[in-house]
């Protein structure tokens, strides 16, 4: 076959390892940073380039969009989709992931598990959030925020509305969430591949810090987790749209509650923990599920 890999950086690890795990099975790579693409969006005959090149020929592509970039990249991927090429996650689920809002939204609807989160333009109604999500301590977070950059943990309910108050000054979208304590700093990364949690890590934040991000200065371990949090995880990437996903869960005292459903999730950290090929799970996927033109939405999204 020949796969695509959509990233801005050929020397990132997760590149790299998809890059050997197409390589080893034998399979034809190219590597492509997207934001060099340009698009004709004609009838009938779409098409991309990279400069005077005319991109073609492709069985599938594997978009690795930086949170950054998801307007243009998503733009690009939906391109590779109208020209009938197979690709591991589609645009619109992508575009679904990056909306912390509108992903809890569609989780909620299918009944995935989810801390407590409210959502209001007007600051307002700050003191009705906060009591919604069962009083201080509350978590405060940006809606396009990545790598724990704006979450905040407001300790007492007047820190919550100053928080809330200045977010909101800056025009910035905020949603409040119940804090869940007893996860102690640590979430559950469940690495899925199509119907399947592949891998699964626990990573856990440093001393004194409730986020576990590892860009943050968490660490990772290898975890083994319950029949119960599989199904929250695998269910969440479905519910998404994804075939490949980063589900982060936390452990609540009312089960496994989702944090975020990642469309790009870095192999570095999983595949260091686990001592997993995933790469290689996911170019297995390809081989199962790429045919051309097999895509849902076919550019419609
Ligand atoms: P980001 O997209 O920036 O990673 P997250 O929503 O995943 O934002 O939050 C970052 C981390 O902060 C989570 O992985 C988790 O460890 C911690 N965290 C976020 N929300 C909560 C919460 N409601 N209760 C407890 N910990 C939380
Ligand atoms: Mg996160």
């Amino acid at each position: 076959m020949k796969i695509a890999i959509l990233s801005r950086n050929r020397k990132l690890y997760s590149t790299q390892s998809l890059a050997k795990a197409i390589e080893a099975r034998g399979h034809e790579l190219r590597i492509i940073d997207y934001l060099k693409c340009h698009m004709n969006i004609a009838s009938h005959r779409p098409s991309i380039f990279l400069g005077e090149e005319e991109l073609g020929g492709f069985d599938a592509v594997i978009p690795r969009i930086g949170a950054s970039h998801t307007f243009f990249g998503t733009a690009v991927v939906r391109q590779f989709e109208m020209m009938g090429v197979y690709p591991v996650n589609e645009s619109v689920a992508i575009s679904r992931s990056r909306d912390k809002l509108r992903s809890m939204q569609l989780l909620s609807r299918k009944g995935v598990g989810l801390p407590v989160t409210t959502f209001a333009h007007d600051p307002k109604a700050s003191q009705d959030m906060i009591r919604l999500c069962g009083g201080a301590p509350v978590v405060i977070k940006l809606l396009e925020g990545t790598q724990g950059v704006g979450v905040v943990l407001a300790e007492t309910g007047k820190a919550a509305e100053s928080v809330i108050e200045a977010f909101r000054g800056l025009n910035a979208n905020i949603l409040v969430q119940e804090f869940i304590k007893e996860a102690g700093g640590a979430d559950i990364r469940c690495f899925v591949v199509g119907d399947k949690v592949v891998a699964a890590m626990k990573r856990q934040g440093k001393e004194g810090e409730f986020r576990s991000n590892l860009h943050r200065g968490g660490s990772a371990d290898i975890i083994k987790i319950t029949p119960e949090e599989r199904s929250t995880a695998t269910r969440a990437a479905k519910v998404m749209g994804l075939n490949v996903a980063g589900v982060d869960l936390l452990r609540s005292n009312h089960g496994p509650v989702i944090m975020e459903v990642n469309s790009s999730p870095g192999l570095e950290g999983i595949e260091a923990a686990t001592g997993k090929n995933v790469a290689g799970t996911i170019v297995e996927f390809i081989e199962k599920n790429a045919r051309a033109g097999r895509t849902k939405t076919r550019g419609k999204g």
